[in-house]
């Protein structure tokens, strides 16, 4: 037999959606020399690292550059410094989380990929339309067959369990990407006494939950009782602290957790050991930092940027009699398209004539046709700028 590829890849075609988007801004910029694009389309953070995290990445470079301090291939399962400081974070949820259940990752992308890797590909996996495209991008790669559960103006962009046919891997994000939706204290444990009741596990995304501002939604499914027996969950130092470009995430597999009556940590561990030499410590430490009183403080600030621009866009669109949804507990907001006009129409126009990037909706899944996504992230002056060009059209 000749080397052949996977037979999943060659049937997955075009780009990944935001790869298209930055193509298209490029384009834009080369065909426009001199004038300024705004981008509210990839949901990239903008604001510099914390002062605290900075310091702590020089620190622990120098610390490499000694003999003494030096290190090497690290616990694949990242520092226990880190380990404890996230375990911190799950502290008074129903569910207590311990250090030796969370692995440090590369990010929450990584992670989603690798923790389809316990799974067997002929599990069906569950995803919301719209969602994040990475799941059903990293899922259908691998092998896996991906189903939708929909998102829609009649369950609020809050689905509860109902349209799941059959026991499978369900990907939940709370906040959600790109709708803004955010998930109750009563939705999770509906999701949580559903997975128990059919088999399902959840995984549960939590990238975006630093941005919550109603106290009382959860920032974990494991604020719901008996998640521990069905639930894994992403979190991420990308959005809430700047890491795009750092890279850290990690993620929580509860001791117990069984699929089929198989417990998944021991797997897990020993698919680490053969499959991972862990994330760099210097990245480990200014993950650390970012978790310290201080690194919380600085990263509000950072936070309190971007939710200033969602309240000016959310201003926007209600006096525009716009209907939108999020901005609120996500630094996404969710806009319909004024009278029915086709969202990757209206996108277009609004960078060929604008020179303003939004995301048109179908990019997350069918049921975004007729939405824009819109990502606050491009700092208060920009925002207000956009707001001024896109009038007339959005
Ligand atoms: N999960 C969601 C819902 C996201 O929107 C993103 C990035 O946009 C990620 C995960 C990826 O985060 P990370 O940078 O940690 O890989």
């Amino acid at each position: 037999m000749s080397v052949s590829v996977h037979p999943a890849l060659p049937e997955m075609t075009g780009n990944y959606l935001f790869q298209q988007i930055g193509k298209q801004a490029v384009d834009w910029e080369a065909a426009h020399p001199g004038e300024r694009m705004i981008s509210f389309g990839i949901g990239d953070v903008t604001q510099p690292l914390a002062p605290v995290v900075a310091e702590a990445l020089r620190i622990a470079a120098a610390e490499m550059a000694t003999h003494r301090h030096r290190r090497g291939y690290g616990p694949a399962a990242g520092y226990d410094f880190l380990r404890q400081a996230i375990a911190n974070e799950y502290a008074g949820y129903d569910e207590i989380i311990s250090p030796e259940e969370i692995t440090v990752t590369h990010g929450a992308k990584e992670a989603i990929s690798d923790i389809l890797t316990l799974f067997d590909p002929r599990t069906p996996v569950w995803i919301c339309d719209p969602g994040y495209p990475a799941y059903r991008e990293i899922a259908q790669s691998a092998g896996f067959s991906v189903h939708s559960i929909p998102r829609t103006e009649e369950n609020n962009f809050l689905p509860l369990p109902g349209d799941i046919s059959e026991p499978g891997i369900v990907f939940l994000c709370s906040p959600d990407n790109p709708t803004g939706a955010a998930f109750s204290l009563a939705a999770w444990q509906a999701w949580v006494d559903f997975a128990r009741e059919n088999g399902s596990i959840l995984i549960a995304d939590a990238a975006y939950a630093a941005y919550l501002a109603e106290d009382a939604l959860p920032r974990s499914v494991f604020a719901a009782s008996g998640a521990r027996e069905c639930a894994i969950e992403i979190g991420s130092f990308s959005k809430s602290d700047g890491f795009t470009g750092l890279r850290c995430g990690w993620i929580v597999l509860p001791e117990g957790l069984r699929a089929s009556g198989v417990a998944l940590a021991p797997c897990w561990r020993r698919r680490l050991a053969c499959r991972s030499n862990g994330v760099g410590y210097p990245v480990q430490r200014a993950a650390e930092a970012a978790l310290s009183p201080t690194g919380k403080r600085q990263g509000a600030a950072a936070l309190s940027v971007y939710r200033r621009c969602s309240e000016l866009l959310s201003r926007h669109f209600i006096e525009a009699n716009i209907s939108f949804w999020g901005g609120k507990n996500a630094p996404y907001l969710w806009a319909k398209c004024p009278s029915g006009t086709d969202s990757e129409i209206l996108a277009r126009r609004l960078l060929e004539e604008r020179g303003v990037v939004v995301t048109p909706g179908e990019g997350f899944g069918a049921l975004g046709r007729g939405y824009l996504r819109i990502a606050a992230f491009a700092g208060e002056k920009d925002t207000a700028e956009a707001i001024r060009r896109m009038s007339g059209i959005l």
